[in-house]
């Protein structure tokens, strides 16, 4: 496709090619989703050019030590990257960085090919197109949110500066009890700073975990020095010489602060699929397959809502590295013709200093919880149920759960509720005890 067809489906775009490459399949979004589909179509024998093209600067690395590892100071660049600089040309892999895509657009008819920009200004024909753009940090936007001093945490150029933030800070505001938020909040206690968790929401972690599990949390992390105010909305902050001082709350307290990190969610990066008319709602829209409404064009990640990955049932958006790399393997397999089985488990965890959380499955619509063993001793799980079939846990501490629960999943077997409440009772002896679930 020549640039004059790309600006005749799409409004026109300032800039002209100052190259074109044939980029062979193009992914768009180099990180966790992208390059495991890039590793996905080389393992199943795919020797077509491939093309991994990213805005940020960087080679693709993972995101889940930033605001664990990274921010304490235990990881650095190095080691959070995904793959050896060596590596993308033993593959025969091309990974452009640093560029950002700006204009796309599809050949017409239903030949899976195309042209994208990038804002250097080159042209990228592509025979196969997959989105893997994931989702940006969602901004607060309030009176006084460009002071110095206020961070967000999405990439690793984001962990960098927080981190050197952190060093001469004394007095830390995260607004945001989620798992970001959290895990920000712990590793700057533990460097000894001062810090305050601000929640819009009556309880941490609202969305992801059940009333006990949150109200753990809070009191783990108050019992560590961490303050918390739940049910809090920032309405400004004050700066003086252009830097963050305080935090002003809709209750009209200032607290005051030298650093303000705020983690208060993300937004899907649609912008592309809008542009080629891909259906999108709060997320690109695919099926079980990774097709999006244009089946010959793919999407995965955190920028996709899709079917639930277990029942195959409703919508949902999920942040997860599991997500990331399941659903590229299964959008890789799409792109070469194969349709697969595309169930898998979901799992995540969540490291808040010492606590780990690790949970597996999808909690939403439970109507039922059994609590194994006592939050106080920081060693606990929770299982979620619906209609007497397991959906999830959230294992505090308690690996061995977690690992039976995601076993039970994974088989399409539930765990009976009751005997699961005896924490006397090892989980393990459960499994494959219970009555199989309708997956
Ligand atoms: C601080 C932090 C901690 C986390 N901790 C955990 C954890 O403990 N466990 C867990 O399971 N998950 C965790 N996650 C979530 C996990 O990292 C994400 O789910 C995962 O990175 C999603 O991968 P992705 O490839 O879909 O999207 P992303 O990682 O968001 O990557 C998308 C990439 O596409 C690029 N891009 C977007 N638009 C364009 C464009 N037009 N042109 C070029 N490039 C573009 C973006 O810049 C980005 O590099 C964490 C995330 C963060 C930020």
């Amino acid at each position: 496709m020549s640039r004059g067809e790309l600006n005749a489906v799409h409004a026109p775009a300032v800039l002209r090619p100052r190259s074109t490459v044939n980029a062979g399949t193009l992914i768009i979004g180099a990180s966790q989703a992208g390059l495991q589909l890039a590793v996905t179509l080389r393992g199943r024998g795919d020797t077509a050019p491939i093309t991994l093209v990213g805005d940020e600067p960087h080679a693709p690395y993972q995101r889940p030590p930033l605001s664990k590892e990274y921010l304490a100071g235990d990881a650095d660049h190095g080691s959070v990257a995904l793959r050896t600089p060596a590596w993308y040309a033993e593959t025969g892999i091309t990974l452009i960085s640093g560029e950002q895509v700006t204009d796309l657009a599809l050949s017409p008819g239903s030949h899976p090919g195309g042209a994208a920009i990038t804002a250097a200004g080159r042209q990228l024909t592509f025979d196969r197109l997959a989105l893997t753009v994931g989702a940006g940090a969602r901004r607060l936007d309030v009176p006084g949110a460009d002071l110095g001093g206020i961070c967000y945490l999405r990439d690793l150029d984001d962990a960098t500066r927080l981190r050197s933030q952190l060093a001469d800070a004394s007095r830390v505001v995260v607004v945001g009890g989620g798992f970001i938020g959290l895990e920000a909040a712990a590793a700057a206690r533990n460097q000894g700073k001062t810090v305050t968790v601000v929640e819009a929401a009556e309880r941490l972690m609202w969305r992801n975990v059940a009333p006990v599990v949150s109200e753990f949390y809070r009191q783990a992390h108050e019992r560590r020095g961490t303050h918390v105010q739940l049910s809090a909305t920032v309405t400004a902050f004050t700066g003086e010489g252009g830097r963050v001082r305080g935090v002003v709350l809709a209750d009209g307290t200032e607290l005051q602060a030298d650093v303000v990190v705020v983690g208060i969610g993300v937004v899907p990066r649609t912008e592309l699929a809008e542009r080629i008319g891909l259906e999108c709602d709060g997320g690109i829209v695919v099926d079980a397959h990774a097709r999006t409404s244009v089946p010959f064009v793919v999407a995965a990640g955190d920028c996709t809502a899709r079917p639930h990955p277990l029942t195959g049932e409703g919508r949902v958006r999920l942040e997860s590295v599991q997500n990331a790399q399941a659903q590229a393997a299964v959008a890789a397999a799409t792109l070469l013709g194969s349709i697969e089985d595309p169930r898998s488990v979901p799992w995540f965890w969540s490291n808040q200093g010492d606590l780990r959380l690790q949970i597996a499955g999808l909690s939403f619509g439970y109507d039922t919880v059994v609590v194994r063993g006592t939050p106080d001793s920081e060693r606990f799980s929770v299982l979620y149920y619906e209609d007497d079939r397991l959906l999830a846990v959230d294992a505090v501490n308690s690996p061995v759960d977690y690992m039976v629960v995601r076993k039970a999943l994974d088989r399409g077997t539930t765990i009976d509720a009751d005997k699961a409440a005896d924490a006397a009772i090892p989980l393990k002896s459960l499994l494959g005890a219970g009555t199989e679930a309708a997956a």
